[in-house]
């Protein structure tokens, strides 16, 4: 059995409100980032939970944080979800200091399948993030193709 955590985008998960749906279909599924893992082996999801929010001063210190709350509990792996991969500029910096201090922690870049391309999906992200409308739409709204990306 593979224990695995997974670390999301306070970006996407807080403010833009996505629940990880996808991240957790496609785990399911053995889709995107989840098909490395034999297909008869079970994996166990020990953990989810989001960054810390954009940094400050004290940027590696609040991700080794919410990295340990995961890691602490035997886990094997830790996905850095898709959206962290397509919109953080820190994950480099990020998947460096965990590295460092969480060396037995195998690290994937990714999680669900990209069903567009990372530019795309900034754009996207940009558009939840940026936007005035009432009520404002969602990452469901991104995910169903609801929503408009506008070209820059
Ligand atoms: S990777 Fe996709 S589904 Fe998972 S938390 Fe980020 S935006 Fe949501
Ligand atoms: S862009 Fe990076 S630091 Fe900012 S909320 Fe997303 S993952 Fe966290």
């Amino acid at each position: 059995m593979t224990r695995i955590g997974i670390i999301t985008c306070a970006n996407c998960t807080q403010d833009a409100n996505c629940a990880a749906v996808v991240c957790l279909a496609d785990l399911r599924k053995r889709r995107g980032f989840f098909e490395r893992y034999p297909k008869d082996e079970p994996l166990n999801l020990v953990g989810f939970i989001s960054c810390a929010g954009c940094p400050t001063a004290a940027a590696p210190e609040k991700i080794l944080r919410r990295v340990k709350a995961i890691a602490d509990f035997k886990v094997h792996a830790l996905h850095l979800s898709y959206c962290m991969t397509a919109v953080c500029p820190f994950v480099h910096k990020y998947e460096e200091v965990i590295r460092e201090k969480f060396p037995n922690l195998e690290i994937v870049l990714g999680t669900h399948q990209p069903n567009r391309s990372k530019e795309e999906f900034r754009r996207g992200v940009k558009e939840l993030l940026c936007q005035t409308l009432a009520p404002p739409q969602t990452m469901a709204d991104m995910i169903r193709g609801n929503i408009k990306t506008p070209q820059e």
